[in-house]
């Protein structure tokens, strides 16, 4: 093998996962080289590899995503196999990453998921899906309350992301960077932000299992925001954007689930 040249190119785009949570590498292999990747996520982690190869051959398909289950170490992506011994190589590959399985098209879209504020309160819903403020093309709740309002989780998960180090606000989209959030993964693969959290407002860890109804932080002004308030997202998570999702919520006594419109007023009785 030793008289092989091969390139590598690692090209890290902007991602969410911090770097030494998730490894791609490579192994030599009698035949080449294996590519395998430690993804030391709560959740799946989804890899888009471009290989760029010389007289070797990809088992497992190239130029396309690869989804890395959560907490794995070694998992395969391909074997590499040389085609022609007495020849050269090359390996090359460029990827960039992010958390989630950017393969999924379907997601539970009868889950009541729970307003995420206390029982026996109620909010307004100070912008809707799609609204006109600063939501336009994104399905994003805005829940109009204080600073320091305790919210609840909307749904069980695992807590794959936490920001809480920022305290500022302001109206420019660009203080977007410096949102304080709480990122949850659910079951079917979506997952949910609640953001705008105030600083130190997490009353969770990264890992931790939560359960729906479960008291998980302080809202907060931190970021993009004209207000306090929390805004609520569930999303399919792709290589660099979010794709943003509709879903229902249990309102009142907790009897009917529905999909909240902007400026009225939710209460949980539940
Ligand atoms: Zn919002």
């Amino acid at each position: 093998m030793r008289y092989f040249t091969f390139l590598l190119f690692f090209i890290f785009c902007n991602t969410l996962v911090a770097q030494d949570n998730f490894e791609l590498y490579y192994e030599e292999a009698e035949n080449g080289f294996r590519i395998l990747a430690d993804n030391n996520e709560f959740c799946p982690v989804s890899a888009k590899i471009d290989f760029r190869l010389e007289n070797l051959n990809s088992s497992n398909g190239n130029n396309k995503v690869f989804v890395i289950p959560a907490k794995t170490k070694k998992y395969l992506i391909t074997d590499l196999s040389v085609v022609d011994r007495k020849k050269a190589m090359k390996l090359g590959f460029s990827t960039s990453y992010n958390y989630g399985n950017h393969n999924l098209d379907t997601y539970d879209k009868n889950f009541k998921y729970y307003l995420p504020f206390g029982k026996g309160k109620s909010y307004w819903l100070s912008q809707g899906y799609n609204g006109s403020t600063s939501h336009q093309n994104e399905n994003a709740l805005d829940f109009k309350m204080d600073m320091g309002t305790k919210i609840y989780a909307a749904r069980d998960g695992i807590v794959v992301d936490i920001e809480e180090s920022f305290s500022k606000s302001c109206t420019n989209p660009e203080c977007a960077k410096s949102n304080n959030y709480i990122v949850v993964y659910h079951s079917d693969g979506t997952f949910a932000e609640y953001t705008h959290i105030r600083k130190n407002g997490a009353e969770v860890e990264v890992g931790d299992k939560i359960k729906i109804g479960q008291f998980i932080g302080y809202s907060g002004n931190v970021g993009w925001a004209t207000g306090p308030h929390l805004h609520f997202i569930v999303f399919y998570q792709r290589i660099k954007d979010r794709e943003t999702l509709k879903t229902k919520f249990l309102i009142d006594n907790g009897k009917k689930a529905i999909e909240l419109v902007e400026k009225e007023k939710y209460q949980r009785q539940y």
